[in-house]
């Protein structure tokens, strides 16, 4: 009975989503597409659709959903389209599917992922964010229900890929010291201090090395997505904010390290291509081609490293704070980034505010303990509501 693996993406438009759909298309005989999801570009979801022909289509609304459902019939397709929130906890827990990638981008994945590992799915998961904000509880639901979780954050598919297999015994027992999370050091690593009030989102988002969404852009820039990665991290491998250490690696070839007691450190290479870590939790324990391009290590020359600077990545300490503070820290410090990332892409604050306003939110709010779905939900409205009485009360 075991035909192709029954694959939902959730988040097929983006970046991480088109690049799983690339990975699928070149092993028909492994993967068919179950579902997939889109918010805003609904032609290219159209697209796409026409091109895997999936059970299932998710939309944002319904009136979005009416117009789908037309264009997918006068191009003689079986597909069904589902709305929002209920429509994508519903092709993530289907009992047809086998793996859900996660590549919704922000909070707005978290019900959708926990809904599919509450139903035992594979999770590939892309959407750090949902970790981040609900780490005990999303760990919870795994290890009750026994999904396997692979990441496909590059970083920690890296050390995924250096861990011993029973790394989950504790990193203590495994042998295993401490975690080097590589961290390119974004657009702005080596820009003057004075320039960075002034720098535009579009400078923000060209990334030297990789090719992502604009939300997880401006978040390297600000080294804010090695904070959410460090608190990925602790929750991944069950490690203390303390035994995982971020190196600056401006070349982005080795995508982290684990370091164990005896001395020897493993790493993990390979060209900056979000395929690698995608092709590599779709078939784990097994491999196969993703279509990157081998690494050419003469081309390469030579690996850099660098500790990164607190005082140019403000973003960094306090995503460490946030992480030894633990319980509603996380999701308020991710809830107002979100706020302050979308101001800054819609011109509303500097890049240096971004860190202002979430430094301000974090002080103005007591951690809580989040004792359910619902606390957390709450501790993310928080965040938002003072990020934007922060925005009003500064005029913007
Ligand atoms: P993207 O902006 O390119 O795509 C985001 C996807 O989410 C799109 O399909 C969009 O339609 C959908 N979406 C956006 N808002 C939504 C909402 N409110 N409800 C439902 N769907 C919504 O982002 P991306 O770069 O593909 O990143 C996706 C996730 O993967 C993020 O969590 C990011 O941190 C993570 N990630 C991305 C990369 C990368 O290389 N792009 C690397 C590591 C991790
Ligand atoms: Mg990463």
């Amino acid at each position: 009975m075991s035909g192709p693996q029954q694959i939902t993406v959730l988040g097929a438009t983006g970046s991480i989503g088109l690049s799983t759909l690339d990975v699928i298309a070149r092993h028909p005989e492994r993967y068919q597409v179950f579902a997939l999801s889109g918010f805003t570009r609904l032609s290219e979801l159209l697209a796409l659709c026409i091109r895997h022909v999936p059970q299932f289509a998710v939309v944002p609304e319904v009136a979005a959903a009416r117009g789908l459902q037309d264009d997918l019939r006068a191009a003689g397709l079986p597909t069904r389209v589902l709305v929002g929130e209920e429509g994508l906890c519903q092709v993530a827990s289907a009992p047809e599917v086998d793996a859900v990638m996660a590549a919704i981008v922000g909070a707005a994945g978290l019900r959708p992922t926990l809904a599919a590992v509450q139903a035992g799915k594979k999770i590939l998961l892309a959407n750090k964010e949902a970790l981040v904000m609900s780490g005990a509880l999303f760990m919870q639901a795994v290890h009750k229900s026994g999904s396997v979780l692979l990441p496909i954050d590059s970083e920690h598919n890296a050390i995924f890929q250096c861990m011993p297999q029973d790394f989950s015994r504790g990193l203590g027992a495994v042998g295993v010291r401490r975690i080097l999370l590589t961290a390119s050091g974004g657009p702005f690593r080596q820009t003057p201090m004075s320039e960075l009030a002034h720098v535009s989102p579009d400078q923000a988002c060209a990334h030297p090395n990789w090719s992502m969404g604009r939300k997880i852009s401006v978040d390297s820039a600000s080294m804010m997505n090695k904070g959410l990665e460090l608190i990925e991290a602790c929750w991944l491998f069950d490690a203390k904010p303390s035994q995982v250490e971020v190196v600056i690696h401006p070349q982005s070839v080795i995508h982290s390290l684990v370091d164990y007691v005896d001395g020897s450190v493993l790493a993990q290479l390979g060209n900056p291509d979000m395929r690698t870590p995608i092709a590599n939790a779709l078939a784990w324990p097994e491999r196969i081609d993703s279509g990157v391009a081998p690494l050419d290590l003469f081309a390469v020359a030579r690996l850099d490293f660098e500790a990164p600077d607190e005082q140019r990545f403000p973003c960094l300490r306090l995503a460490r704070q946030a992480a030894e503070a633990g319980n509603s820290a996380p999701a308020m410090l991710n809830a107002a980034n979100e706020v302050a990332v979308a101001a800054f892409l819609d011109g509303r604050v500097g890049y240096l505010e971004i860190a202002s306003i979430i430094e301000d939110v974090l002080n103005l709010e007591p951690v809580v303990a989040l004792e359910d779905l619902d606390a957390v939900f709450t501790a993310d409205a928080k965040a938002r509501i003072l990020a934007e009485q922060w925005l009003n009360r500064h005029g913007r």
